[in-house]
């Protein structure tokens, strides 16, 4: 029998593993349940499909996507390794020669939806072949606490635990915060010392936050002509965007194409080609343009628009550098995409329970885009790690000036408090700057200790509830007209605990905007 490293240069061609492949293949084939976290472009694929040809038995594969798969089946093909899937877009007259050749051993890996394994008559089926082991891609779907939640994922367990041979599992993501790694692993049976969780830092790879530019078209031509000779995605939130966005770098000499889901698959093969072989400089896409996509000299990811959560933000970018040269991700951040969001999530049909846990995924943005902490350094912490300050993000060059603002800081919270933490920003504000209107002689705010105690413009002050919010010592309750509320941090502050320092970017004299 070969081993790992032979299957691995003589099948596939590399010379040596990347980090945490070895330890994850050996400890399938030591027939552990295994987690594996590791970022895009590590190479996650092989961490099964050397098992696969090592072991006796077939490899099955839950995966979300049918395009996903059609790639990955292609790309083993070329290999020489014999692949199939079965999913909603089989013909039925070729499921039963599919599993044919599996049982017969033609087959070492079996590509399948999780909404297929749930079915009773295919668990029925898999009784028959001899399944030494089932791998969950995309594994954070299990989790109503991930960004991609997927009803059916839910049930994989019962599906492994109904096949006869007992296969072991390995399930694997490149997002996965530590509450979504615990839920994995508790579904699927996986004991914390089997998590094999390589670094989230991308060192090769820039971050950088462009507030509110007063015209994102402009800047993103800008940049597109001063990087001329290299190749970019940039990530739009709706196809009118893409294709708004696609025109107008195309009118301006730009080799662009659009890619969204409107497009036919013969539209989508013809851009992704033109988008590897070079032909066009930059693909104005909606987030269904990425998985699968294997283009390794992306030097730029730029979102003209925020993503809902940190998940899909660092996912998406991670697609630039995978050759591990030096590339850049940078977010364009405008106040209103957030509240675009905001408003999906609220129009949406979710239960409340995971409602809630998509405002916070989307507060995370806000937070990102308003720390003043290292870009990479926030996001691996995000992800439950630590990693040293990049020194090439856009916080780590930025200057800034450091000030006290405690007092009004405990102005602001002591004011919540006598309100009794039942209001918005904006009375909050109109109360400590003493406005007088219809609300405030509702309220009988005259009376109140904090009328009048701050002399700040109402602008002023509701900038400074945003950075409290943005930096975790106020909260607001997740509804349409959310109400703001003191956190343990804030408590702290008002105890003489903690002081509240704001940092000013030297160049522009003014605070990173905050709009939540
Ligand atoms: P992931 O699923 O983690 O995003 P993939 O499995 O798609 O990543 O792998 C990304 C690319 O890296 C693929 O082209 C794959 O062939 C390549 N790759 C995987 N392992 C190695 C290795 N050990 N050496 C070189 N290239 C590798
Ligand atoms: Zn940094």
């Amino acid at each position: 029998m070969k081993s790992s490293l032979e299957v691995l240069k003589d099948v596939f061609g590399y010379t040596s593993f990347r980090p945490g492949q070895e330890e994850v293949i050996n400890q399938v084939l030591n027939r552990k349940n295994i987690l594996a976290v590791m970022p895009t472009g590590a190479g996650k694929s092989m961490c099964y499909q050397i098992p696969a040809l090592v072991n006796p038995g077939l490899t099955l594969v839950i995966s979300p996507l049918i395009s996903l798969m059609k790639d990955q089946i292609d790309s083993l093909k070329q290999n020489g390794i014999s692949a199939a899937a079965l999913n909603s877009a089989t013909p039925q007259d070729e499921v039963n020669p599919i599993l044919r050749q599996a049982y017969e051993g033609k087959i070492k890996l079996l590509y399948v939806t999780p909404e297929r394994l749930a079915m009773e008559y295919f668990r029925y089926q898999l009784n028959f072949l001899d399944i030494s082991l089932v791998a969950v891609d995309e594994a954070h779907c299990i989790s109503q606490w991930g960004h991609d939640f997927r009803p059916a994922y839910r049930q994989i367990m019962e599906g492994v635990n109904s096949i006869k041979s007992k296969p072991n599992i390995l399930a694997l993501t490149a997002t996965a915060t530590p509450s979504v790694q615990k839920d994995i692993a508790e579904q699927l049976h996986i004991p914390p010392e089997n998590y094999v969780i390589t670094s989230f830092a991308r060192p090769n790879l820039s971050f950088k936050v462009v507030d509110n530019p007063v015209n994102t078209e402009l800047y993103l031509l800008d940049y597109i002509k001063k990087h001329s000779k290299q190749s970019g995605i940039i990530y739009a939130s709706t196809r009118k965007n893409v294709e708004e966005l696609t025109d107008y770098l195309a009118q301006n000499g730009i080799l662009t194409a659009s890619y969204h889901a409107g497009l036919s698959n013969k539209e989508r093969a013809d851009v992704q080609d033109a988008f590897q072989f070079d032909k066009v400089q930059i693909i104005v896409a909606t987030n269904a343009f990425g998985m699968g996509i294997d283009k390794s000299n992306v030097r730029f990811v730029i979102h003209a628009n925020s993503t809902p959560n940190l998940e899909s933000y660092y996912q998406e970018a991670g697609r630039a550098g995978r050759d591990g040269e030096p590339c850049e991700g940078i977010l364009i951040y405008h106040p209103k995409d957030i509240r675009l969001y905001r408003w999906f999530i609220e129009q949406s049909d979710l239960d409340d329970e995971y409602k809630k846990i998509q405002y916070q995924k989307l507060a995370m943005i806000t937070r990102y885009v308003n720390t003043t902490e290292c870009l990479q350094q926030f996001i691996v912490s995000y992800f439950g790690q630590n990693c040293n300050p990049c020194g090439k993000c856009s916080n780590c060059l930025g200057t800034f000036i450091e000030k006290d603002i405690t007092n009004d800081s405990k102005n602001i919270i002591s004011a919540i408090y006598e309100l009794d933490s039942r209001f918005g920003k904006t009375v909050i504000a109109d109360v400590v700057t003493g406005a007088k209107n219809q609300r405030m002689n509702e309220i009988h705010a005259q009376n109140l200790k904090h009328y009048d105690s701050l002399k700040r413009s109402k602008k002023s002050v509701i900038d400074l509830i945003n950075f409290l919010i943005s930096h975790n010592y106020l909260t607001l309750t997740d509804s349409q007209y959310p109400v703001v509320h003191v956190t343990n941090s804030g408590w702290d502050v008002l105890d003489d605990k903690k002081k509240v320092i704001q940092k000013t970017s030297k160049n522009t004299k003014t605070p990173k905007r905050i709009t939540n």
